[in-house]
């Protein structure tokens, strides 16, 4: 079987190599140094499409509308523009065994890729119910979403069972996009999951109470408390309905399931540091093996504002990581270094005509301030983390691009505060005058 040898390979052609590879051109390479080897059929686009703009009942994002870098304002790289650049698209190809020790790469088709300098950007899977063998999670149109294969799956989903019952499982930020995009699409849904509100590892309960209100205004229902755990199916194999520890029944006729992602390291198993469920990177998001790195998702990186290390998979992150990396590759190559990373996270959702945003980390004490009723024309609204007397998280629903502005800086500064009912009081005000 054919080898090819390139001194850069990207591993995985989602959010990161598109990010990488843009830096790679800004940087300087030459022609056919670099190569990103891909599972999916397409060049590297902004992922969280696949859940807002793809699935829209009019008007629907397609590729190439959103390859990457448009997601940040960027440039839109099209496969044309890699082939101008030089750099190779390796696209429907699986690399199902990697070995650092020889610097090879095997697909499943048996190809062998050699590289100089390795970054893995794998992303994360989808955690599926058949993972635990609940009973008939293996029916037709039981579906999940995390790359454009799945979607597409999910719209002739939606072409054929028009107006008809979508249960989703999982009340994360998958469940709770999906939920808006399906309803949108006219089909009556209905939430379920087993926690006492939506979004229970960033939302506070007053945050949640304002999305679970608008989202049974516009028709939504939810089953909180309880989880599926079977299906049932017709003669051709599709869904019908979701049983729930509870006892209840609910009719289906598509189920999407949000439960949550896990990392794609298992190549590197036994031949790179891991830690808190990812591989471990230093702050240039090099691995513990010289000439590897690892960004987005699969990257546990120091996180220099809270002194400790961490995973983030959220899609800033795996742009700003990418960058990261191959600037630090570059300037390595001229025995210079790089600043490290210092990163502040940032995660944000869209749905239906609302759009929050969230900087720093959700500790501590919290204040909610602003108007949060669901029914309001325009609600604004939001909440501050408070620890030791600083502020170290900032969630805005509504804002403009100088208010989510404002509430960054809050969370990167850190300001002082002394008295939480001021606070709630300033809300919006207090983030406006750091
Ligand atoms: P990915 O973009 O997942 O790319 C990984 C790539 O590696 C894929 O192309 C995959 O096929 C490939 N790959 C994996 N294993 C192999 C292999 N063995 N061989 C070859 N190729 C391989 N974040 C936000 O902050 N806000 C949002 O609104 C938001 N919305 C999202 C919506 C959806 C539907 C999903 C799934 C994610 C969303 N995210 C969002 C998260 C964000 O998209 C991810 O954090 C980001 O895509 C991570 O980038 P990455 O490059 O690490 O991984």
């Amino acid at each position: 079987m054919a080898e090819k040898h390139f001194k850069y390979v990207i591993l995985g052609g989602g959010v990161a190599a598109g990010y990488a590879a843009r830096e790679f051109a800004k940087q300087g390479i030459n022609k056919g140094e670099l190569a990103i080897i891909s599972k999916e059929a397409v060049a590297p686009y902004e992922r969280p499409a696949l859940s807002k703009g793809y699935l829209f009942p009019q008007g629907a994002a397609r590729l190439p509308g959103f390859h990457t870098c448009v997601g940040s304002g960027g440039e839109r790289l099209l496969p044309e523009w890699y082939e101008e650049k030089g750099i190779e698209l390796i696209l429907s190809t699986e690399i199902v065994k990697a070995d650092l020790s020889s610097k090879s790469l095997t697909s499943a088709a048996g190809s062998t890729f050699t590289y100089d300098i390795l970054i893995i950007a794998t992303g994360s899977s989808v955690i599926k119910l058949t993972d635990f063998g609940v009973q008939g999670a293996d029916a037709n149109n039981i579906l999940y979403l995390r790359e454009i294969d799945d979607a597409d799956k999910l719209v002739a989903a939606i072409q054929a069972k028009k107006d008809g019952k979508a249960v989703i499982v999982g009340g994360g930020y998958i469940g709770l996009e999906l939920s808006a995009v399906l309803r949108l699409n006219n089909l009556d849904v209905t939430m379920v999951y087993p926690e006492p509100w939506c979004m229970p590892r960033l939302f506070t309960a007053g945050i949640a109470a304002f999305y679970e209100g608008y989202y049974a205004n516009k028709g939504v229902k939810i089953v909180k408390g309880t989880v599926a755990v079977g299906f049932d199916s017709d003669s051709n194999g599709d869904v019908t309905a979701v049983k729930l520890k509870d006892g209840r029944v609910l009719d289906a006729d598509i189920v999407v399931v949000g439960v949550g992602g896990r990392p794609l390291t298992s190549l590197f198993k036994g031949q790179l540091a891991e830690e808190k469920g990812g591989i471990k990177t230093d702050a240039f998001f090099q691995t513990s093996v010289p000439g590897v790195y690892a960004v987005g998702d699969v990257a546990t990186f120091p996180m220099m504002l809270y002194g400790d290390l961490r995973r983030v998979e959220h899609v800033d992150h795996s742009r700003k990581s990418a960058e990261q990396a191959v600037k630090a590759i570059k300037a390595s190559e001229e025995g210079k270094s790089v600043e490290e990373y210092d990163y502040l996270p940032y995660f944000y959702s869209r749905s239906f005509d609302l759009a929050w945003q969230f900087y720093g980390d959700n500790v501590g004490d919290t204040v909610l301030f602003g108007d949060n009723d669901p029914a309001s024309a325009k609600p604004k609204f939001g909440s501050y983390w408070i620890k030791d007397g600083k502020i170290f998280g900032a969630f805005l629903e509504g804002g403009s691009a100088d208010e989510n502005n404002a509430i960054a800086k809050v969370a990167r500064v850190q300001p002082a505060v002394s008295d939480l009912n001021v606070l709630t009081q300033e809300g919006l005000q207090f983030a406006a005058k750091i």
